[in-house]
């Protein structure tokens, strides 16, 4: 049983124009702890009717949206910001038990989500335009940046609470309304962040939450409103090019953060301490559950066995467990599926020639477990090192040099994140440069935070969110010719 400080932040009716409805048919659906296959909460299923509600709330909402003063919007968004940090606690319970992820990770998470309603409370101010040179004498050119309209956020459950803020707090600081779809595996953590953002004052409409199962229904209206204007998505890159091609009808502005399979390489000037540090943030954080994970971990062949020893003694100190328990530092994984998928990917792995040297398979235990993993003797070929594992795993192989690194590294459809442990600063410069990738952490494993452009490149998608870049996908140019003036 979830006890909250709060009790009303555990909400089961999704929001649709200022209401908290249940579902008009009456469906509901189950939130699951995936440590322990417990129901946390039975939650209203919306369906494209409500999700038709919402975009009718969401446009009715936008022109007084709009035309509040930006200071307005960031004072408002101020208040969301300061009642998310009084209620970290309960907001981390609830994801916890929603997600699985340790209690110290959903803590760090609630902060690093609110971070973005900071940010772009502040940055909902600071939109400029632009003057121009003149093309004739009695003319004048400038450019101002207009909300978009009616957005639409997409979310995935590995970041139930900040992948809605990094999308949402741009897009209402820029004065767009939005509309929701949380995960159905994470809708809690979305609707209590809606609880706290009505308390703070948001007006009827401007905000909107779809708790759904039926993705593909609520979804599809969306994509096939004329009124939407702007699409951000996080998750599948199946999913992510689904939308594009239903966003072809409409033409909306979109950003896409889709799958990555993050290269990790060691090359045999790395401080090895460092680069053990360094990998067990950017593997087994939430349980290696995030697009920006270490997928494939490169290490040059000189210190590899050094390198591997080190390794598997940091991995075997990690303690699986029920998030919600404290000590725990590697959760379960989302669901049964998961599991599944990540054992598959590990067999095959080990029928190529892979071996374990730590973990291999599911946990004993109740709930999702997986646990946590290194192999040695990984190819380039397996498909462990081809897709995007999304679980505590990480497979290790060796290469010779630094060009070599760098194209089994690029060697990939994807473009999200990748890192690299070396000194050389000429080194450091030329391998930087060369990664096709949005991110690039050097000598450093943990690279979010609101200040840092996030966002991929190849099929990793575009767009980029936070920073001082991140308000610009919610916000469009308009240039103005001025002439009839008489001018001089
Ligand atoms: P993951 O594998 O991380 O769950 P998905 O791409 O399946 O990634 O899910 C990310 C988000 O996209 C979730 O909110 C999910 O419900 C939503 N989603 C999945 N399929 C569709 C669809 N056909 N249309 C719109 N949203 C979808």
């Amino acid at each position: 049983m979830l006890t909250l400080a709060k009790e009303g932040l555990l909400t089961t009716l999704g929001y649709v124009g200022g209401q908290w409805r249940p579902a008009a048919d009456g469906a509901t659906f189950d939130v699951v702890n995936p440590a322990d296959g417990g129901v946390v909460a039975r939650v209203a299923d919306y369906g494209a009717d409500e999700a038709a509600d919402a975009i009718a709330a969401a446009e009715a909402a936008l022109p007084a949206w709009r035309a509040a003063l930006p200071k307005e919007r960031s004072d408002l968004l101020r208040r969301w910001h300061d009642l998310v940090l009084q209620h970290q606690e309960d907001l981390a319970r609830i994801l916890t038990a929603e997600q699985g992820k340790p209690l110290a990770e959903a803590r760090g998470e609630i902060l690093y989500g609110t971070s973005f309603i900071e940010w772009f409370a502040e940055e909902g101010k600071r939109i400029y335009g632009d003057t121009m040179t003149v093309p004739g004498r009695d003319k004048r050119i400038l450019v101002i940046k207009q909300p978009v309209g009616v957005v639409a956020a997409i979310t995935p459950w590995n970041f139930p609470n900040a992948m809605i803020t990094r999308k949402i707090a741009p897009a209402l600081a820029a004065g767009c309304t939005v509309i929701v779809k949380p995960s159905e595996e994470t809708p809690l953590s979305a609707l209590a962040l809606m609880v706290l953002a009505e308390e703070a004052g948001m007006p009827a409409g401007v905000l909107n939450v779809l708790a759904t199962t039926k993705a593909a229904a609520v979804g599809g209206r969306l994509m096939a409103s004329s009124a939407v204007r702007k699409v951000s998505f996080t998750g599948s890159t199946a999913v992510g090019k689904q939308l594009m091609r239903q966003s072809a009808a409409t033409l909306k502005k979109l950003s896409l953060e889709l799958g990555g399979n993050a290269p990790f390489i060691v090359f045999d000037d790395a401080d090895i301490d460092a680069a053990v540090a360094g990998l067990l943030v950017a593997k087994f954080r939430n349980a290696g559950q995030t697009c920006v994970c270490a997928n494939r971990i490169l290490v040059q062949s000189a210190i590899c066995d050094r390198f591997l020893d080190a390794f598997v003694k940091a991995v075997a100190t990690l303690c699986q467990g029920d998030g919600a328990e404290a000590g725990t530092s590697v959760g379960p994984l989302i669901n049964s599926a998961a599991v599944d998928k990540v054992s598959a990917l590990v067999a095959g792995a080990q029928a190529g020639g892979a071996r374990a040297l730590l973990g291999g398979g599911p946990a004993a235990r109740a709930g999702h477990f997986f646990q946590p993993t290194v192999l040695a003797d990984v190819s380039p070929a397996m498909e462990i090192a081809r897709s995007e594992v999304f679980g505590p795993v990480a497979p290790v192989m060796r290469f010779e040099t630094e060009a070599q690194a760098i194209r089994l590294a690029n060697d990939t459809p994807y473009g999200l994140a990748a890192y690299f442990y070396a000194r050389d600063l000429g080194r450091v410069i030329r391998v930087y440069e060369a990664l096709e990738y949005g991110m690039v952490g050097v000598n450093d494993g943990a690279i979010s935070s609101e200040i840092i452009p996030f966002g991929g490149m190849k099929e990793s998608g575009f767009g980029r969110e936070g920073s001082k870049y991140g308000i610009d996908e919610y916000l469009q140019l308009k240039s103005v010719s001025l002439a009839g003036f008489n001018l001089p």
